[in-house]
């Protein structure tokens, strides 16, 4: 079988290096060409803890899709960056895995057009850790019975948005599995502005930033005498390599857009 070819953007980042060395590894894909706006004519190989590999960094995204013509794009670079490097990706006809998290409901909805305009795909997943998913799974479910619950997400102090897109997404789960309900005491005051986390529907999402941590979420369920936790951690960012693999191989089996790498795989 022909191996799929893989172009990584971002790779000189944290999470595109990763990517990288999981493509390397992987012997049904081929690296064909690796970008970042940083390190420009690097071997992505070597800045992966890698043998070089012969494919050097490029800058122009465009342009590179035109010289190597990968078949899937993997995209870990920034949610301001995100959006754009999609709309190449689909108008070149290159199917997109999508870790940058970011994306707006209206910015979704466009990328959804331009698979369909394009006959290609995208995934844009919060989470490609599978015990994040399926700590997302059992909370949606512990919510029918528990339906007071706040969450608590923690990620590195490099990370530039917040909440989480892990977090929001088990928000929206929760929403959709429970009954509306406005959590807390109605006269609730802070004191200090921020103190009671963000307001999502009812529902409080706290965001902790400090080093040390990789991407980690608690799910805290209260009820009448008892509590029940429901925590994923992410230690190392490998912990994401089996499911953008996953996603790399079978992105190009389906159609249109996929939010949330559970409907990719599930
Ligand atoms: P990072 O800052 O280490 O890496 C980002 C890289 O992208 C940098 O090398 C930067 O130079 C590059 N970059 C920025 N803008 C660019 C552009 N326009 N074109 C090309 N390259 C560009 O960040 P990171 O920790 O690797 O995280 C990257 C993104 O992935 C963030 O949005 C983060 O929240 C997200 N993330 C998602 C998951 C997931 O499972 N979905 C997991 C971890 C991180």
């Amino acid at each position: 079988m022909a191996k799929i070819t893989v172009l990584v953007n971002g790779a000189n980042g944290r999470m595109g290096r990763e990517v990288v060395k999981a493509v390397l590894n992987d012997p049904d894909l081929s690296l064909v060409a690796a970008v970042d706006r940083s390190g420009e004519g690097m071997d992505a190989g070597i800045l992966a803890g890698m043998p070089a590999c012969g494919v050097t960094l490029s800058t122009d995204l465009a342009q590179t899709m035109e010289t190597t013509h990968p078949m899937v794009m993997v995209d870990f670079t920034q949610p301001q960056a995100v959006f754009g490097n999609v709309q190449i990706a689909l108008e070149h006809k290159v199917a997109a895995v999508v870790g940058t998290t970011g994306l707006s409901e209206e910015q979704l909805a466009q990328i959804r057009l331009w698979t369909e305009q394009n006959a290609t795909s995208c995934l844009v997943a919060p989470n490609f850790a599978i015990g994040a998913l399926l700590m997302m799974r059992f909370a949606r479910e512990a919510s029918r019975f528990f339906p007071h619950v706040e969450i608590i997400e923690l990620h590195h102090d490099q990370k530039l948005d917040a909440p989480s897109g892990t977090a929001i997404k088990t928000a929206e789960l929760i929403q959709e599995e429970r009954q509306a309900l406005q959590q807390g005491h109605p006269q609730e005051k802070e004191l200090i502005n921020g103190a009671r986390g963000a307001a999502f529907e009812g529902m409080r999402i706290h965001s902790v930033r400090l080093p040390g941590l990789v991407a980690h979420q608690e799910v805290i369920f209260g009820s009448v005498g008892q509590t029940l936790v429901i925590r994923h951690d992410s230690i190392n960012r490998e912990s994401f390599m089996p499911g953008v693999l996953a996603a790399v191989h079978r992105i190009r089996e389906v159609s249109g857009l996929i939010y949330g790498l559970e409907n990719l795989l599930f």
